[in-house]
């Protein structure tokens, strides 16, 4: 039996980015997937690339910790700035998320004119750079020294931002802005729902500052695919693609895990896994209970995937927003990635483009085959045809594949119904996971737990599990 010092169950950006910064150790990073990346992955079909899930990369900043593990691993990523983060459609109107200030002010105020708007925008700008100066960040539990740890965090937060932690979105967005119109509303909780996958309803001031400064940074487009970039991090990692782990048995002080090809010895072990479908691994009845006590979090993507020839330059990121659900889905709108047209790799045949929106996976797991497929083409050809609707100047006959995948897609592939952890709040706080689980050598990382999801959710929680594991 091979025996390793540190074993990784999957290699998504959580998986991934902890396997590199400890390649040094005798690692290993396992996939089960013919690619890697999970939800930032890029897959090939019928001779073209797209980006599975994630298009968007944010976080690559000075004092940002992402940029920090780049820096450590000397990684320099081949990315580019987009100059528009995200082109916004909305009834006709169009606003445009982009780094300066002023510019997205004179915007806004165009479309949503409220003589308040400076000051929640400023706000929400400033509330969002506070965090990322935080010096203290941190999330553990089961053992007294992690609970100090957690209790500073806190403390660091309650001394910055005084009272205002306190508050709630919605909230906010009733005192600053007033009662605002619906249309103005759905832009704003559109754009929480794709970056912290929830609305303003739910969620504390600090995560829609979070999710709302999204495009307030810089926002790169990954050149080559989203797992173009997974590939460099671990190119120094020993990984073992198409290698599910199927079972995981507790020993004296290690874990034995085996795949259907082999079976190993590790000392430490980190599930990059989603945290609801961790417990089926384990046969031990303390491991299973632990995991089986975190309640679904039931929020997954419908994807649409395009290879479209156009002479035409687009924006790299269009958000559709209306007024009504979109068929099967839990959300009023889609987010629209287009490759750059110079991308050798994802545009060689055209542009290769990924379109995504929010559903619940419970409604695909309840349909039977036929219903699962009329339903599948329901939502693909909805979105499609107000794709083309917009884009005037493109015809269906343009477009050379089209096709789509599900919550059930995702699972096939990547082993996860859910995409998209629980937004943090203060409620919550406390029954989230954290990186560290009460098992000896276990850990836990990416999206389902502590920071959350996306790029810098997931590199704040890598950063927190990697101290953890180094007991820095
Ligand atoms: C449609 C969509 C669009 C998104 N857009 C963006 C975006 O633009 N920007 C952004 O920053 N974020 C975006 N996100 C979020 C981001 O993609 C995710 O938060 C992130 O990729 C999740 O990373 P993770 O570390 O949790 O791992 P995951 O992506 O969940 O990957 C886990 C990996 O583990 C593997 N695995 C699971 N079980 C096993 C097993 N038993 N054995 C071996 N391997 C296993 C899986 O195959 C998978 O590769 C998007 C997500 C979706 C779904």
């Amino acid at each position: 039996m091979k025996k390793i010092d540190l074993s990784i169950i999957g290699s998504g950006i959580g998986g991934s980015l902890i396997a590199s910064l400890n390649a040094d150790k005798k690692t290993v990073l396992f996939e089960k997937d013919q690619n890697i990346g999970g939800c930032a992955s890029t897959f090939k079909r019928y001779g073209n690339y797209y980006n599975a899930g994630a298009t968007t990369l944010v976080g690559y900043e000075d004092e940002h910790i992402l940029k920090e593990h780049f820096d450590t691993i000397g990684l320099n990523p081949n990315i580019t700035k987009s100059n528009i983060a995200i082109r916004v459609i909305q009834n006709k109107n169009v606003i445009d998320r982009i780094k300066d200030f002023d510019q997205f002010l004179d915007n806004i105020n165009d479309v949503y004119p409220n003589k308040n708007n400076k000051y929640f925008w400023k706000f929400i700008k400033e509330f969002d750079e506070k965090f990322w100066n935080l010096k203290k960040i941190y999330f553990g539990k089961f053992s007294i020294n992690n609970y100090l740890k957690t209790f500073n965090f806190f403390m660091e937060l309650i001394s910055t931002y005084k009272m205002d932690i306190l508050k709630s979105a919605d909230g906010f967005i009733k005192e600053i802005l007033g009662d605002i119109s619906m249309e103005y509303r759905n832009f704003i909780d559109a754009q929480l729902l794709i970056t912290i996958q929830t609305t303003s309803k739910d969620i504390s001031l600090l995560s829609m500052a979070l999710g709302l400064s999204y495009p307030f940074h810089d926002v790169f487009y990954v050149n080559g695919g989203m797992g173009s970039l997974i590939e460099d991090i671990v190119k120094n990692v020993e990984l073992k693609k198409n290698e599910e782990i199927t079972k995981i048995i507790r020993g004296q002080n290690e874990w034995i895990i085996s795949s259907r090809k082999h079976e190993y010895k590790t000392k430490k072990l980190i599930l990059n896994s989603s945290i609801y479908q961790c417990g089926s691994l384990f046969d031990d009845y303390e491991v299973k209970k632990y995991y089986d006590r975190f309640t679904f979090s039931d929020q997954s993507a419908f994807v649409v995937y395009l290879t479209l020839k156009s002479d035409y330059d687009f924006c790299e990121h269009y958000q559709f927003i209306y007024n009504d659900l979109l068929p099967n889905c839990i959300s009023n709108s889609f987010f629209v990635s287009f490759s750059k047209k110079d991308d050798t790799k994802l545009s060689r045949n055209g542009y290769s483009i990924t379109i995504s929106t929010h559903t619940t996976a419970k409604y695909w797991k309840s349909l039977q085959k036929d219903e699962y497929v009329k339903s599948k083409n329901i939502t693909e050809s909805f979105i499609f045809e107000k794709f083309l609707e917009y884009f005037e100047d493109i015809k269906k006959e343009d477009v050379s594949q089209l096709f789509s995948a599900t919550s059930t897609t995702f699972n096939k592939f990547i082993g996860r119904y859910n995409c998209g952890g629980k937004a943090i709040g203060f409620k919550n706080f406390m029954q989230l996971p954290s990186c560290n689980t009460p098992f000896n050598g276990l850990y836990n990382v990416g999206d389902t737990v502590f920071a959350g999801q996306g790029w810098p959710g997931i590199a704040l929680g890598v950063d927190v599990l990697n101290k953890e594991l180094n007991k820095v």
